[in-house]
């Protein structure tokens, strides 16, 4: 399912709005050390529904706020946008083209939002879950992911088959079923 744009704003070092436009194939991020390279797959992982400040190398959510430079005043709220091609519908809406988004206030307070309708994070979780694109999925491999994986316990390793087979979504449905 196609990335078609991610638009930052208030996100760590992306102080100004920035709009970054995937076109088909590969699309390559280049930059100097500490110009924001790792800030951009932290942010889609962010508004796909990462709750782990400390993966996002904080200590709690909203370190991710831009906390101001030298020349600027800090934000007082960050917000993500990633829209995705859909007309494939490998997300289960019926719209051609998806937009979630993901605001944090420096209160700590998060919303979460679906084609701009308001909705819960396990709404959000359970969009990309089913299209195979959870959090723990390989969708995105970050640094350090394929020693991770080749050295991971079996069990741990069984997980990302289920994943990628689709099961993991009804355990976590039966897990959540079971504490109720
Ligand atoms: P490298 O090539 O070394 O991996 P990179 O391009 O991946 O670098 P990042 O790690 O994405 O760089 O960006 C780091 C920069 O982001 C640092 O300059 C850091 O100060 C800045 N930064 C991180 N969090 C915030 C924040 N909340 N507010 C402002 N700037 C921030
Ligand atoms: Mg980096």
């Amino acid at each position: 399912m196609p990335l078609q744009e991610l638009i930052i704003n208030g996100f760590k070092s992306f102080a100004d709005k920035t709009i970054i436009k995937f076109d088909s194939g590969i699309t390559g991020i280049v930059g100097p050390n500490g110009s924001g390279k790792s800030n951009i797959t932290e942010a889609v992982r962010w508004v796909m529904g990462e709750s782990s400040a400390k993966s996002l190398r904080g200590e709690n959510m909203k370190d991710i706020i831009f906390a101001g430079s030298q020349f600027r005043t800090p934000m007082n709220h960050a917000e993500v946008t990633l829209i995705f091609d859909n007309h494939k519908h490998d997300l289960n809406l019926d719209s051609d083209q998806v937009a979630v988004t993901r605001k944090i206030l420096r209160n700590g307070d998060s919303q979460y939002f679906i084609n701009n309708k308001q909705v819960r994070l396990r709404d959000l979780r359970s969009l990309f879950v089913d299209a195979g694109m959870s959090q723990n999925s390989l969708a995105i491999i970050s640094q350090g992911k394929v020693d991770q994986i080749l050295n991971s316990r079996p069990q741990d390793r069984r997980s990302i088959f289920e994943e990628a087979a689709g099961v993991l979504h009804f355990k976590e449905q039966k897990q959540t079923a079971l504490k109720q």
